[in-house]
């Protein structure tokens, strides 16, 4: 028997490519009564509106974007995109220096001096071509440095630092150049200039380098040719997000995957012949785990008899996001079309930014926004455990002094996600190799999936899923 660890969307995606592979229905562990992990939605059908809780909108660009797609495509889960010419795809807003930007979003736009930048995007830009021009041999180091270094401090702090932010709810000052830009920083190091690489390897570079779509066969999923025709920028399920982990869910009980919830995993041993496991106080033996639950609680799980690979999981740390979801009975109450807007923590505001739901999606009769406050600034904006009023009073007085929102919303939801998203920090490409390593040296029945390692996205965590249940050769590894 194979063990899969959580029934968020890595876990559940997990199960699914055990399924495809090898044709054996895993059983899963959840901890909590629910499947999804972080998506999480309510509706309001009876209004015509959804709040979200956690993420929202998944994009359908490339390889990782291409295999979510294919698996909606085989849910046969109906999609609702958002093209790349609509608003919500192309305003992209900051707020700063008293007032909100719009970033350029055009070829002519890098060429005028907009708001916050002192100057056109391009001249920046062209920086990196005066910057030096010195192949380094750095390993790893901020993307706030690097772009800063490339670029100027002006893009770090307003364009970077604010997207940072958006994906992550991290400071750039700290997460790796390798989380976003790891291919211009490999050009930097390789050629001494990210333009410079950029020139260089469309001159001397290799001409068969193929797409790794290896993945999907001859033919690419038809939702992503779709996806490709129509400029789809991203999309949503219809009816909320958890949608998709519970029509997942379904379809693996369909073909007997057994899904466990309220059953926390406590102890992981290995043993001679496989894995003992104390699922709420009862003891089960699989041959193999799947493990896609966050690596702090991995981390408890194997710390009596593995204390060096709980210290490597423990390494890896995890961020607090408030988010406040707001319902209010006006239809346009929003003077700007856009996704949302992102503070710059330049600005020192305390809130990370927020997203403009009834611009990006139809919800009848109402005005939906979602403010995010806190991640890598949590504590230090709300103290370790703020009031739901201390909470909602910060994201509506936000909203009237950057939007001029003074109207009372007539619902609102406020949740803190505790430990919700892993930070890429310095180092962490490093430190999830170490991890991986350490499993292989000891030869332990256990595969590793999830946000804390392939990256945080939707998107990321069902490919991470697919990718390490496709590395292994038999269920006996
Ligand atoms: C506020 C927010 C907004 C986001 N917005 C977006 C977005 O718009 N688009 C996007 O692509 N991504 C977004 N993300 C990221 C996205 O939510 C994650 O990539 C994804 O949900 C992670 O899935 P996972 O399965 O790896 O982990 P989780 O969702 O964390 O699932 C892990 C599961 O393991 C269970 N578990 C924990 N411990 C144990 C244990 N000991 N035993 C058994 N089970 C256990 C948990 O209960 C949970 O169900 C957002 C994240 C947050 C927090």
């Amino acid at each position: 028997m194979t063990a899969v660890l959580g029934a968020g969307m890595s876990g559940l995606s997990a199960a699914y490519y055990l399924l495809q592979r090898f044709g054996y229905p895993a059983t899963v562990y959840e901890a909590s009564h629910r499947v999804g992990g972080w998506i999480r939605t309510e509706r309001h059908k009876d209004k015509g509106f959804i709040f979200e809780m956690g993420p929202r909108t998944i994009r359908p660009k490339g390889i990782q974007g291409a295999n979510t797609l294919q698996l909606i495509e085989e849910l046969k889960l109906p999609v609702d995109p958002i093209k790349s010419w609509q608003p919500a795809a192309k305003n992209r807003l900051i707020y700063a220096k008293g007032q909100l930007c719009m970033l350029p979003n055009s070829l002519s736009g890098i060429f005028k001096t907009l708001p916050p930048f002192s100057k056109p995007l391009i001249s920046q830009i062209k920086q990196d071509l005066v910057a030096g021009q010195k192949k380094l041999k750095l390993a790893d180091e901020s993307i706030y440095d690097f772009v800063e270094r490339r670029f100027g401090a002006e893009l770090a702090n307003y364009a970077i630092s604010p997207l940072i932010c958006g994906i992550c709810a991290g400071d750039a000052k700290e997460i790796s150049v390798r989380f976003l830009m790891n291919d211009l920083f490999e050009k930097e190091q390789k050629w001494g200039g990210i333009i410079k690489g950029v020139v260089y390897e469309k001159l001397f570079g290799n001409k068969n380098k193929t797409a790794p779509a290896g993945l999907f066969g001859d033919s690419m999923p038809k939702l992503y040719e779709k996806s490709l025709k129509e400029k789809w920028s991203m999309y949503r399920v219809p009816d909320g997000l958890d949608t998709l982990p519970q029509t997942l869910r379904n379809y693996l009980q369909e073909k007997e995957v057994d899904i466990q919830l309220t059953s926390e995993c406590r102890e992981i041993i290995f043993t001679r012949n496989g894995v003992r496991m104390n699922i709420k106080g009862q003891e089960v033996e699989p041959k193999h785990i799947i493990s896609s639950i966050p690596t702090h609680k991995l981390a408890t799980c194997v710390k009596n008899q593995h204390p060096s690979l709980s210290a490597l999981l423990m390494a890896i740390q995890y961020v607090d996001v408030a988010v406040v979801n707001l319902q209010y009975n006006i239809k346009d109450l929003l003077k700007m079309k856009a996704f949302g807007f992102l503070v710059p923590p330049i600005e020192r505001i305390p809130i990370l930014g927020v997203i403009f739901d009834s611009c990006c999606f139809d919800m009848e009769g109402n005005t939906i926004l979602t403010v995010m406050m806190g991640g890598r600034w949590f504590e230090e904006n709300f103290g370790k455990d703020p009031t739901p009023k201390k909470l909602l009073d910060t994201a509506l007085q936000y909203l009237d002094l950057v939007m001029g929102i003074a109207e009372e919303p007539r619902l609102t939801r406020v949740h803190v996600l505790r430990k919700c998203i892993p930070q890429y920090t310095v180092g962490h490409t490093q430190r999830v190799s170490d991890i991986r390593r350490y499993i292989k040296h000891y030869k332990l029945p256990l595969t590793l999936c999830g946000a804390a390692y392939d990256g945080v996205g939707i998107n990321d965590v069902i490919l991470s899923a697919r990718n390490q249940v496709e590395s292994l050769r038999s269920l006996d590894d």
